[in-house]
């Protein structure tokens, strides 16, 4: 450094007791510990009693050294991942770039539209007919250039390889229905990690902290209408006028709730983040797993709902310990590799192997006007699938699959041109037990070299 910089610099260090009042130089009872060459206190957050504080306002992150629990390291060093890229995800990735979360990655596969510019900070109007995860890739990095971002345009539920989310801090989920909320649970409880979700109305929000490996999950918290609703096209949560909302495929959201809880779920994620990299936290930062934040806006109120587990509820499966196979690609391994594989590992033969899906896959389009029958492949409830007749244009009818075995026609076809994404874990069972196996070869192209 430089003498002109240092005279820039303005540094105050202040020591505070317990209850946040200043300890004069006489009676701090850390004057006798050593400091290092710059003449500094190790200043990093500790369980003492109290701490040193410094601020250096050259330092966009000297904010964190004035913060009593969040520490600049475990941020800086973050992999947060957020599912949603609309109004709320706009809030949410804005707040987590303020913060200097060190690489985040998002998906969405919407277009921008006229009516989100009321209601998303970081899109414009000449930004129309663009995806949202480019757009927002942009305004981010021109926040924090220093920032890894990660933007992706794909369903979360079948596009993305499940490793990527092993590889992240921390999950949250911004998404609009239920199904899709549904599918994101499901990862989680199978990799054995909370999530967070928020949820806005017109007035009012919620942001829950599901724990499917020990608490509630989404799932606990869904009665029968939400079961039938998960199934529809469009599906907003109890609403006055749920059903015109339906028509519409809209739901009354405004900015406000938007900010409001995008910053709660920004914070908890905080806390899941130094929760995952901290053997001891402080104790202000325990995450309350399984709570739901409802803020009803109507004659205000905030309260913290605990929910509870669900008996027999669907949405706690756990895959246990993940096979890596670094040999294996999405590009060049075969299905019949894939099951070969888990046969060598169960001990049984590969044609008692299947690998479960937990999703309807369409291998094949079948048009009954004209006869054309095609091979097809795409998860059925994917909002990329086009069930349109390749050879006249009509309606055409689509075969599934929920598991699959060796003795498919396509067994000898690398997993990629079923419409699997690189760095996918697949769940393979095999006589009484199942193992879960990575594409790890994936991984340097799809994770990048940091
Ligand atoms: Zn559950
Ligand atoms: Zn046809």
């Amino acid at each position: 450094m430089s003498e002109d910089q240092e005279e820039e610099l303005e540094v105050f260090v202040v020591a505070l007791d317990e209850d946040g009042n200043e300890i004069d130089e006489e009676h701090d009872p850390l004057a006798h510990l050593a400091v290092d060459d710059e003449g500094r206190l190790d200043l990093t957050y500790t369980e003492s009693l109290y701490r040193r504080m410094e601020y250096d306002k050259g330092d966009r992150f000297a904010i964190y050294k004035l913060m009593a629990y969040f520490r600049e390291d475990v941020v800086r060093g973050g992999k947060i991942f957020c599912a949603g890229a609309g109004a709320l995800g706009n809030e949410v990735l804005k707040n987590f770039v303020l913060l200097g979360v060190g690489e985040l990655w998002f998906a969405d596969f919407d277009d921008i539209d006229a009516s989100n510019l009321a209601k998303s900070v970081l899109f414009r109007p000449t930004d129309i007919g663009r995806a949202k995860v480019d757009v927002a890739a942009e305004r981010l990095a021109q926040m924090d250039p220093d920032i890894t971002l990660r933007p992706i345009s794909a369903d979360v539920r079948f596009g993305i390889g499940l490793g990527v989310f092993r590889r992240m801090d921390v999950l949250t989920s911004v998404v609009d229905s239920i199904d899709a909320r549904v599918g994101f649970n499901r990862i989680a409880a199978a990799l054995g990690k909370p999530w967070l979700d928020a949820g806005i109305g017109e007035l009012s929000w919620r942001v829950s902290c599901w724990d499917p490996p020990g608490g509630a999950c989404f799932e606990c918290t869904m009665d029968d209408t939400m079961r039938y609703q998960q199934h529809l096209p469009y599906a907003p949560s109890c609403a006055p006028m749920a059903e015109a909302i339906r028509d519409m495929q809209r739901q009354p959201t405004s900015p406000l709730s938007a900010a409001m809880s995008g910053a709660l779920l920004a914070q908890e994620a905080l806390k899941l983040l130094h929760d995952v990299h901290m053997d001891e936290p402080p104790k202000e930062l325990t995450m309350p797993h399984g709570a739901q934040f409802y803020f009803g806006g109507g004659d205000p109120y905030l309260e913290t709902q605990l929910r509870r587990p669900a008996p027999d509820c669907p949405g706690h499966d756990f895959w246990g310990e993940i096979l890596e196979v670094r040999e294996f690609t999405a590009a060049s391994t075969t299905l019949r590799e894939l099951l070969e594989k888990a046969a060598s590992v169960l001990g049984v033969p590969v044609q008692a192997t299947s690998l479960r899906l937990g999703f309807d896959l369409i291998h094949e389009l079948y048009c009954h006007p004209c006869g054309h029958r095609a091979e097809y492949f795409s998860p059925a409830r994917s909002r990329f699938v086009d069930l349109r007749c390749g050879e006249c244009g009509g309606d055409a009818r689509p075969d599934y699959k929920r598991a699959l075995r060796v003795t498919e026609r396509f067994a000898d076809r690398p997993l990629a041109s079923l419409g699997f994404p690189p760095l996918q874990i697949f769940l393979v069972y095999g006589g009484d037990d199942r193992v879960a196996i990575e594409l790890t070869g994936d991984e340097k192209e799809v994770m990048g070299e940091r």
